[in-house]
């Protein structure tokens, strides 16, 4: 699911360079269809499916007669109900990507998560869904693949706390009167990894890291004091776990996500990997600060919305990517789109119990707030 983005065609190399064990059941994109037309020629799967249903017709004459083709946001999730797969990549952006997921983890398949947003909206739904069905739920996301890696070295039990690190993007050193008015250039530099833009956004603001501590809370069941956000800006360790001893045990690697991806697809084993390789003969020092809530009040909300559980995430996570769209649009200034955020959290009445619709609801309440804020 989202097989032209970033993690999707990076998932593609994986599979390229995991070799014919592998097989492409379904491919799913938003619009891009020439891309995936182009990857449904090479891998050959039985279906696919393009969200715009404008782009039906476009797609159709491209893939080969015995190739299904699904249209709009239901043929994703008829694609995610079908028998003829076992794994599921969840990769599409912002929390468009939570049906389909919904649908593979109620069909009982392991799903390797990349989609954070998905969890943020509605991990109180996923998580007791996937242990009902026995859905493994796998990371992708680096930090979170780093944490279940470390993780594997003691008892859940054993666990102190988790120190999820951040790049801290490109205006860690910025000061706030800068960052307010940084341009959308400036926020899509990202330091040390090249990702789509909606994420690339998020880590300029730090919202993505807020988005993370959510995603860890419910990946392992931690509470969110024991997740500790540490600024790490060369992205080599990708987190860490502290377990009751003292022991520190974390996992290194390039910044790239061919190798947490890789590890969904192989686990419990490993295979060869085809990323670029750590060579500790070049790297110098690694760095570590405490972030700054300041100049960065995401984080500060990410813990607020990790604690006030129910409908928050939903509401959060909408009026982020709402704001983050105004942003690309070049209606607001940066420093507006958590403030926003903020705003719209602030006028929520959060559901402690919601069930789906009530998820689904909070978050079209919250994209009308942003408009409404825009307008106003
Ligand atoms: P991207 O923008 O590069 O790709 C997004 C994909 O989703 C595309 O294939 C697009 O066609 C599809 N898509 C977009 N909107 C859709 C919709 N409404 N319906 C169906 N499909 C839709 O994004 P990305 O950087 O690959 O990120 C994907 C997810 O992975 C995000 O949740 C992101 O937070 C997470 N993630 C990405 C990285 C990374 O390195 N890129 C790292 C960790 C986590
Ligand atoms: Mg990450």
């Amino acid at each position: 699911m989202g097989s032209t983005g970033s993690i999707g065609t990076s998932a593609l190399e994986v599979v390229r360079a995991l070799g014919p064990s592998y097989e492409v059941a379904g491919l799913a994109a938003n619009r891009r269809w020439p891309e995936l037309a182009e990857q449904a020629r090479e891998f050959q799967p039985s279906a696919v499916a393009v969200a715009d249903p404008a782009h039906l017709a476009e797609l159709r004459p491209l893939v080969n007669g015995s190739t299904e083709v699904f249209a709009g946001p239901e043929g994703l999730v008829e694609l995610a109900r079908r028998n003829d797969y076992d794994f599921l990549v969840a990769a599409i952006v912002g929390a468009a990507g939570l049906a389909s997921t919904i649908a593979a983890v109620e069909a009982g398949k392991d799903v390797g998560l990349a989609n954070k947003e998905a969890l943020v909206v509605a991990g109180s739904i996923i998580v007791p869904l996937a242990r009902q069905t026995g859905s493994r739920l796998l990371p992708i996301d680096s930090e979170h693949s780093a944490i279940f890696q470390s993780m594997a070295a003691g008892r859940r039990s054993e666990v102190q706390k988790v120190y999820l690190t951040a790049s801290g993007g490109p205006f860690r050193t910025w000061t706030a009167e800068q960052m307010a008015g940084a341009t959308l250039e400036d926020a899509l530099r990202h330091p040390t990894w090249n990702m789509g833009p909606k994420i690339t956004i998020d880590s300029a603001t730090m919202m993505n890291k807020a988005l993370e501590i959510i995603e860890a809370c419910w990946l392992f069941d931690l509470r969110p004091e024991s997740v500790e956000v540490l600024v790490h800006p060369e992205s080599i360790i990708h987190s860490m776990v502290e377990f009751c001893d003292g022991s520190v045990v974390a996992q290194l690697g390039t910044p790239d996500m061919k190798t947490p991806i890789q590890y969904t697809l192989t686990y419990p084993e490993r295979a060869m990997g085809c990323a670029r390789r750590l060579d500790f003969r070049t790297i110098r020092r690694l760095n570590f600060e405490p972030p700054d809530m300041e100049r960065f009040p995401a984080l500060r909300l990410g813990y607020e919305v990790a604690r006030l559980g129910g409908t928050a995430g939903a509401v959060f996570n909408a009026a982020n990517e709402q704001a983050v769209e105004a942003f690309r649009q070049e209606r607001i200034p940066f420093g507006r789109i958590v403030e926003i955020t903020e705003r719209v959290l602030g006028r929520h009445r959060v559901d402690a119990r919601p069930t789906l619709e009530g998820l689904l609801a909070a978050d079209a309440w919250a994209r009308q707030e942003v408009c409404a804020c825009l307008k106003g």
